[in-house]
């Protein structure tokens, strides 16, 4: 059973799970619908993007001020929840580097026999 509701932005009539709660337990709605309150968080998001950047710096400044081992932890409580993302991105740096690796070897040994013609040939 399914209750309707007009939409106070698009005064659309639409079923009610169309309007995201604003307070589950007491069952209470918002009053514009879901679609609506994407396009006006849109809006905003679009409006204030220098000031959604500038928040997020200095809470980032902030945070770092309080606890400067912050980025430390963070990242190795991500490698302690993730090992295995952690594990497969250390294979694919090794697979990216690998042909890296590879050519540096040629390059030195050919150098070294070259350099070493001598001992290397007797
Ligand atoms: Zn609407």
């Amino acid at each position: 059973m399914s209750r309707n509701k007009i939409c106070t932005k698009c005064h659309i009539e639409k079923d009610e799970f169309l309007f995201s709660f604003r307070n589950k337990v007491k069952d209470i709605r918002h009053k514009s619908c879901k679609m609506c309150q994407a396009v006006t968080q849109k809006v905003y998001a679009a409006k204030n993007k220098e000031l959604i950047a500038e928040k997020r710096k200095k809470y980032r400044a902030k945070r770092y001020e309080i606890d400067s081992q912050w980025k430390a932890r963070a990242m190795m409580k991500f490698r302690k929840d993730n090992p295995e993302s952690v594990r497969r991105a250390s294979i694919k740096y090794d697979e990216a580097h690998r042909e890296q690796k590879r050519e540096y070897s040629v390059v030195y040994s050919a150098e070294y026999r070259e350099l070493h013609k001598d001992r290397v040939n007797a």
